[in-house]
């Protein structure tokens, strides 16, 4: 196994990698970046994303595709390459991926977080038949067919809204309260495209033989347990921090498992930064960029340089 020597590793190329690949690239650091897969994050599943200022509509996928574009200007990211363990020696750190081993002097952890399951019975089974996570990737084989999608935060209102773009026929939501917790642009949309919430529900099981056939439900407020025929189901009821490598490094985590860090995104271990939605907060696109960019520039007090402003 060949070992490489590096200032800094960033960890994850979605908005926050990418961003602060630019940032620490363009400030002199040898920097190498590694995601797991072919970048981007959960952003690349966004149906649309129109709240990054510049761009008024646009998927998530090309947004993500154009900040790749972009970090790979001035560098060659290590996609396809998972860190599986990183530990600290004295000041630096090693890392080790499924490739091989790196000596690094600051880390990034930009790794992001992952869909939360609902945890009823028949999700595991019925995945990829009818069960999903994502509209984007999935929602149009379910055009001219009946589907739910189960939340009430923005991913979910912007998922319910796509299915109905792509033309599925009935497009349920389907929320375990009184009140949506989404955007008001997204609600009003909801409203618009005709698309049948159904409140105070919650979803108690997942049932089909080959594939998804309906949904039993239960009416919090009423106590009553009804049956919704369905073709698919997309499950959009928020993320979970992908923690694994801060755990292992000792940085301190909230209550919901996201890392904490000072306003300039240092965490509690030396010479580790985090950056975007595994901080947790806003979670937006445009907050995973800012701090990328500010732990980029921060990670030089580690380094022997000198802050570039
Ligand atoms: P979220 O805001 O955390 O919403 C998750 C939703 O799922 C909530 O409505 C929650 O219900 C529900 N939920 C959670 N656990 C559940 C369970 N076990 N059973 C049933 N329902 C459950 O997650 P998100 O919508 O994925 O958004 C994640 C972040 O990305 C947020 O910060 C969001 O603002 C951001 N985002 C922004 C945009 C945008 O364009 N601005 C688009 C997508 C996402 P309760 O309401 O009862 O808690």
């Amino acid at each position: 196994m060949i070992s490489m020597d590096y200032e800094l590793a960033i960890i994850g190329a979605g908005p926050a990698g990418y961003s602060a690949a630019i940032y620490a690239v363009r400030s002199g650091i040898k920097t190498v970046v590694f995601d797991k897969g072919a970048g981007g994050g959960l952003a690349a599943v966004a149906p649309f994303i129109e709240n990054y200022p510049g761009f008024e509509s646009i998927s998530g996928l090309d947004l993500m595709e154009k900040m790749k574009v972009h970090a790979s200007k001035y560098i060659k990211i290590n996609f396809n390459e998972e860190v599986k363990k990183i530990v600290k020696k004295d000041e630096d750190f090693v890392i080790e991926t499924d490739k091989q081993k790196y000596f690094v002097k600051a880390v990034i952890l930009c790794t992001g977080s992952n869909y939360r399951k609902l945890d009823v019975s028949g999700e595991k089974e019925l995945f990829g038949k009818g069960v999903s996570y994502c509209a984007t990737c999935d929602g149009y084989f379910f055009k001219g067919k009946n589907v739910a999608v189960i939340g009430g935060g923005n991913t979910a209102l912007a998922e319910a809204v796509f299915l109905k773009q792509v033309g599925c026929k009935n497009v349920y939501l389907i929320h375990r309260r009184d009140r949506l917790r989404g955007e008001k642009a997204y609600k009003d949309e909801i409203i618009k495209k005709g698309i049948k919430v159904i409140y105070e529900t919650h979803v108690e099981a997942i049932f089909g033989k080959e594939k998804v056939e309906h949904l039993e439900l239960h009416n919090v407020k009423t106590n009553k347990i009804t049956r919704l025929a369905l073709d698919g189901v997309f499950v959009s009821i928020g993320e979970e921090p992908q923690n694994f490598l801060a755990k292992e490094l000792g940085c301190k985590l909230d209550e919901k498992g996201y890392v904490v860090v000072d306003k300039q995104q240092r965490t509690n271990v030396k010479g580790v930064y985090a950056a975007g939605d595994i901080t947790g907060g806003l979670r937006q696109v445009i907050t995973a960029c800012a701090e990328g960019a500010v732990a980029a520039f921060i990670s030089v007090e580690v380094l022997g340089k000198k802050y570039p402003y």
